[in-house]
């Protein structure tokens, strides 16, 4: 492959499109990135609302994520983070969690205190020194792998740990209940969560991919333009135009990846909903994530995302931020007010007061991490001698992952470009 001064084209304006977009521009091509939507992000944006900022989905930046470290300037993100630990909702009141990824031993013993399960203590500990002794988190990724659930089994957790701990946990991080997620996963998280903390940049999610952007020249993004075919050396547009190139690198979400590579199409994906609320008082205090521990409930999590990033809502008011699982099976006025009925139990008729700011249905969130799906995440990013793909789901379903696919598929272009240059 030459690029002979001839454009490479990425399409997709998230953060692996943008990584790869950067690092290009870095090894010296012209490029131009190709976004379906009206502005770069893909799945981290947020949005203003009366003065609130709502991330389209709960998520958190995880201030121990390597690849992104490499990319990003965290300073002037102004990165604030949850407490570690959490609270945990059961039995009709709240307990909390201190740091099981730091600190088993306390958090643990705050959790089943009195009875306290002392050999669980030990687990934990074994479990966060396993996943803490490879210097590269990375290297988790090649381990034998089982399904999540099976590995806590295999670690020996009492029943009581899994259920009222891990399960409500990990089901809000994999957005599956029944931790059928790759053990990959479990380890990978586990080592991320006890190596760093969960952060919120001051701005809101969608400053981490405003901050790549920034970095390229003006004119690379094209937004609101959508890819409907490719070919070696050619990208038609779905108004028609055609632009040719000397290289694509397909940065889309994994659907329409398999429909611009015409790959195997059959997929899944876990979907999630996200209710914000205005709220004059908060509901809890700290600064906390909190864990529903009945699975059958309608929500799973809870947080105020301006109790740890001030800026998230007016002066005086509280960001109220409720995550569900699942696909919306009922209208979005239905669902903001089985939540409130949820919640009611939770914190009483203050609820009532609560006003709903939006509701997120995000049906594609993330692509399925299950075992079988991780054996085959698609580490090669050529495709054929000109076109490549990265992607969260070509690495770890998460924001580091994209990063870093973005970054091994622009790497393999330049490697290209290298060795047909001499
Ligand atoms: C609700 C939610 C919670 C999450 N929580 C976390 C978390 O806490 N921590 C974490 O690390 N990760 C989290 N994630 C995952 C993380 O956000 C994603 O893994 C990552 O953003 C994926 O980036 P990407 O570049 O691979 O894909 P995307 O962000 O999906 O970008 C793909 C882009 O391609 C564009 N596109 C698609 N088709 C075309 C076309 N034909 N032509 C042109 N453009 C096209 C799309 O518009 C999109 O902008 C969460 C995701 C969601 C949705």
């Amino acid at each position: 492959m030459s690029s002979s001064g001839r454009e490479i084209i990425v399409i997709g304006g998230g953060l692996a499109g943008l990584t790869c977009a950067l690092m290009l521009q870095k090894g010296g091509q012209k490029i131009q990135l190709i976004e379906a939507s009206e502005r770069i992000g893909g799945r981290v944006k947020t949005d203003q609302i009366d003065g609130f900022l709502l991330d389209r989905g709960f998520q958190v930046f995880q201030s121990s994520y390597p690849t992104a470290a490499k990319w990003l300037d965290l300073k002037s993100l102004n990165l604030r983070a949850f407490r570690n630990g959490c609270l945990l909702r059961k039995d009709d009141s709240f307990k909390v969690v201190a740091d099981p990824w730091r600190n088993p031993l306390d958090s643990l013993r705050s959790i089943f205190a009195p009875t306290g399960k002392l050999s669980d203590f030990s687990k934990v500990a074994r479990f966060r020194q396993r996943v803490r002794s490879e210097k590269d988190p990375y290297v988790l990724l090649e381990s034998p792998q089982t399904t999540a659930i099976e590995r806590l089994h295999q670690c020996g957790f009492s029943t009581e740990i899994i259920e009222d701990f891990f399960k409500p946990f990990y089901s809000g991080v994999f957005l599956e209940k029944e931790l059928t997620t790759s053990s990959r996963m479990l380890d990978f998280t586990f080592s991320m969560f006890s190596r760093g903390e969960a952060t919120l940049p001051a701005d809101g999610m969608e400053a981490i991919p405003r901050q790549l952007a920034k970095q390229l020249h003006p004119g690379t993004i094209r937004t609101q333009t959508t890819v409907s075919e490719i070919r070696d050396g050619l990208v038609k547009l779905d108004d028609g135009r055609s632009l040719s190139c000397a290289a694509i690198v397909v940065a889309t979400e994994m659907p329409a990846a398999a429909r611009l590579l015409q790959a195997d199409s059959s997929y899944t994906y876990r979907s999630t909903r996200c209710v914000y609320f205005d709220a004059g008082n908060a509901p809890v205090e700290s600064p906390s994530i909190v864990l529903n521990c009945d699975m059958n409930s309608i929500v799973n999590s809870l947080c105020c995302p301006s109790r740890v990033q001030p800026s998230y809502a007016p002066e005086n008011r509280t960001l109220v931020s409720v995550t569900s699982i699942g696909p919306l099976d009922r209208s979005p006025h239905d669902h903001v007010e089985a939540v409130r009925d949820e919640l009611r139990e939770w914190f009483g008729s203050d609820v009532d007061r609560w006003r709903p700011l939006s509701t997120y249905n995000i049906p594609y969130s993330l692509p399925d991490q299950s075992v079988a799906n991780m054996e085959q995440i698609v580490k090669t990013p050529r495709v054929t001698d000109t076109i490549y793909r990265c992607g969260d789901y070509c690495d770890t379903r998460s924001i580091d992952g994209a990063i870093r696919s973005g970054e091994r598929a622009a790497a393999a272009v330049l490697a290209d470009l290298k060795s047909a240059s001499s």
